[in-house]
């Protein structure tokens, strides 16, 4: 299947991972709406909202709940949104939940550096 997330999750495409466990992944989006723009994704390959189990739906939110704060703290960030397109207006078709933080401030940040900020232990 030539799905792009898919690849992310099996590593024939590079991301900047936050966060793995056995059901779901979190990295940083490549074309970031902010600094610290974030996904998170089920790895079984899943379209969207209405097609994904409740079980792993609550899985990626429950994550949501401890990764959105967490960026949010390590950015210095102000509030955060929390996005999920469907239809017309999703353009990967693997499911994804988009942690989309908020700054008083405009902000710009080199991904590389994002990340370091966001995985580095404190
Ligand atoms: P959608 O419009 O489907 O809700 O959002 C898709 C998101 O995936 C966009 O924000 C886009 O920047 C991101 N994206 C697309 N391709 C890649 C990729 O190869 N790597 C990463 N990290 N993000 C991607
Ligand atoms: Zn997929």
């Amino acid at each position: 299947m030539d799905c792009i997330f898919c690849k992310i999750i099996n590593g024939e495409i590079p991301s900047y991972k936050i966060y793995e466990d056995d059901k779901i992944i979190s990295f940083l989006d490549i074309n970031p709406v902010s600094v610290g723009h974030t996904l998170i994704i089920p790895k079984e390959h899943t379209l969207d909202f209405l097609s994904i189990s409740d079980d792993t739906l609550n899985h990626i939110l429950s994550k949501a709940k401890e990764l959105a704060p967490l960026i949010v703290d390590k950015l210095d960030a102000q509030g955060f949104s929390i996005v999920q397109n469907n239809g017309i207006c999703q353009e990967v078709k693997h499911y994804h939940l988009h942690i989309i933080p908020k700054y008083e401030d405009k902000k710009n940040m080199k991904i590389e550096e994002v990340y370091e900020k966001i995985t580095r232990g404190e």
